[in-house]
């Protein structure tokens, strides 16, 4: 594995502006804030993707993210927050240790999601798919 930014920050090998740590997960300021206050949750071992994060671990980024969204509206002018993660660059992801955005929202930030929301040709098709992926889950 090529050298990973966030385990560099993690081992405090490169400096971060670290909001709360403990030895699940770690939290810090995004170096190019969408607004300012946004935050990355990170796990502390190396994970490129959540789907290997251990469920304990998974579910104390989850928890302490949502902790930091309401700190983030106690602390700035912010009416709102986002939890943001990308799984693969496809979707967007750039550092491959698996983050979970925090971005504070103001309601006239001006920042607009823009997807493109589609329709099932019918209901056989939606349900069709349902099936499937059901049958791939695997807890
Ligand atoms: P992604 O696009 O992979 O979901 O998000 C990666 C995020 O990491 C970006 O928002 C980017 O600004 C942030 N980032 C990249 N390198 C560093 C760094 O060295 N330090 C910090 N604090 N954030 C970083
Ligand atoms: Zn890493």
């Amino acid at each position: 594995m090529e050298k990973c930014i966030f385990c560099a920050i993690v081992k405090g090998e490169i400096p971060a502006t670290k909001i709360f740590e403990d030895d699940l997960v770690l939290a810090f300021m995004d170096i190019a804030p969408i607004n300012p206050g946004h935050l990355l949750v990170i796990p502390k071992e190396h994970h490129s993707s959540p789907s290997t994060i251990p469920e304990i671990c998974a579910g104390r980024i989850f928890f302490i993210a949502s902790r930091l969204g309401i700190a983030l509206k106690r602390a700035l002018p912010a009416d709102g927050f986002n939890l943001h993660l990308a799984d693969g660059s496809c979707a967007g992801q750039v550092v491959p240790h698996a983050h979970l955005h925090v971005i504070p929202r103001l309601a006239d930030d001006g920042f607009h999601w823009n997807w493109r929301q589609k329709r099932y040709e019918n209901d056989s098709a939606r349900d069709g798919l349902a099936d499937r992926i059901r049958e791939k889950l695997k807890l």
